[in-house]
């Protein structure tokens, strides 16, 4: 029998079909609907305006939830900040919270990172960091072109990205235009984004020298072709995420940092996923022990509490921007640096630098590992389904030799008191640090069941 509560979840389901768009949904054949009715730790309670789920979150809310739903230290940051202020514009003005994390920031980067722009997305710092790529090649050709020995006029500096495929940026159409350019959908919208030049996957993450060797030949023949017409490369270090969850080798990256340093191009890495120790470092650069030229992080900066990113810059970059014809940084989100925001990015940090983290995604990475690819694991991941099992650091992704059916793989997963949000051909889990070694155990079952679901069906 009904509650009162999933009566009201039934009311909120009927009136978000009239009127809300989801993301990647359509309006007129939508999917499965829950309702949170409350969200702690690493639970939610779900309704679906029958009945009422408690189930295990693996999805960290997108990748962002890394301590937990109601986090005492973070609902406090907020609180403490919403008693001062929650918002004043950035042009011209400054606060403590703002400042605090630009510096927090810079702390936790390596030393030549010191210059940050808060964005209010993670799309948007993709943009501004496109935007910073582009104002520098244009700014340096400019001042070749003042300056030039012989006073003849010189070819402008190059504008395009090159970018990997397999890779993910975002969603805004500058963003999308670095992102895969098949996953990406680039057809749909190939009159509006700007044609860019793409590398081949990088190798898998343990992938031999030969293999590095030939992709990095690769790689320097595509970028030597496009020399005069580059800006920049943008890459998501060592685990491309939403793109397909590859894992790459950090032999690669670090032969890609030697390439666009010899070819004078930024490196741009994408660490809106992978940072705040995701694959087990802090930074996935770490991995291969390079710097890039701009780092941007987002997702996970706030813990997951609020959509706030920042695109951090070596300084040097923004003098010669300044310095030339430009002056500024064109851009300025309404909402850059917002207070509330800043101040629950910098409870996060201090969560990670005061905590253990990198014990806690160890084991989490572990439990996964065991549960579903150790010795005792239950027949259904042997399935001829399973193309391929990826962890790094506390994630993991199943790939499926066919397109998940997400209908059924959320049914399932959700009957199995586990939060699943499937994409393409793959299951994966990328849930909260904090997750218990129960929890751990819950999502791995979800997962087998979910593989078995589709074993079933397509029997
Ligand atoms: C999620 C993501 C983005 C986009 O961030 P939004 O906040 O969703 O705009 C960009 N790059 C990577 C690597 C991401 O994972």
């Amino acid at each position: 029998m009904p509650t009162s509560s999933t009566d009201h979840a039934g009311t909120i389901l009927t009136q978000d079909r009239a009127h809300v768009w989801h993301p990647y949904a359509s309006t007129t054949t939508p999917g499965p609907l829950y309702v949170v009715q409350s969200a702690a730790g690493t639970r939610l309670t779900l309704d679906d305006g029958t009945t009422t789920h408690h189930v295990v979150d693996a999805m960290a809310s997108w990748w962002c939830m890394i301590h937990g739903y109601r986090h005492p230290a973070l609902d406090q940051a907020l609180h403490d900040q919403v008693d001062q202020f929650s918002h004043v514009m950035f042009g011209g003005l400054t606060h403590a919270a703002g400042v605090a994390l630009a510096q927090d920031l810079v702390d936790i980067t390596p030393a030549p990172l010191n210059r940050v722009f808060l964005a209010d997305s993670g799309s948007v710092a993709v943009e501004v960091a496109l935007k910073l790529a582009r104002q520098l090649q244009l700014t340096r050709a400019a001042r070749r072109h003042v300056h030039g020995p012989d006073g003849s006029s010189r070819r402008a500096g190059g504008t395009r990205i090159a970018a990997l495929r397999g890779g993910y940026h975002g969603d805004t159409l500058a963003a999308m235009s670095v992102c895969d350019p098949d996953g990406g959908m680039h057809a749909a919208f190939a009159d509006s984004i700007p044609a860019q030049i793409f590398l081949p996957r990088p190798p898998a993450f343990d992938a031999d020298h030969t293999h590095v060797t030939d992709w990095t030949d690769q790689a320097r023949q595509i970028l030597h072709t496009h020399r005069d017409d580059l800006a920049a490369v943008i890459v998501e270090p060592i685990l491309q995420g939403a793109g397909g969850m590859w894992s790459w080798s950090p032999l690669a990256l670090r032969a890609l940092r030697d390439l666009t340093d010899e070819y004078e191009l930024l490196l741009i890495a994408d660490e809106i996923a992978t940072g705040f120790g995701r694959t087990g470092r802090f930074f996935a650069c770490e991995w291969a022990d390079i710097t890039p030229d701009i780092l941007i992080v987002g997702k996970a900066m706030t813990g997951g509490y609020l959509t706030q990113a920042a695109v951090i810059a070596r300084d040097e970059i923004a003098a010669e921007i300044g310095h030339g014809p430009f002056g500024a940084l064109m851009h300025g989100p309404t909402f850059m640096a917002n207070p509330l925001a800043s101040a629950v990015s910098r409870a996060s940090i201090t969560l990670l630098r005061d905590g253990h983290w990198q014990d806690d995604v160890r084991r989490v990475g572990d439990v996964l590992r065991r549960e579903l690819t150790g010795p005792d694991t239950p027949t259904s991941l042997d399935s001829p389904l399973v193309e391929d099992v990826r962890i790094i650091g506390a994630s993991v992704a199943v790939a499926l030799t066919h397109p998940v059916d997400m209908t059924l793989a959320t049914r399932v997963a959700v009957d199995h008191g586990v939060w699943l949000r499937p994409f393409r051909n793959l299951v994966y889990a990328m849930p909260p640090y904090i997750s218990s070694d129960d929890d751990l155990t819950t999502i791995a079952r979800g997962i087998r069941a979910v593989v078995a679901a589709h074993e079933e069906h397509t029997r």
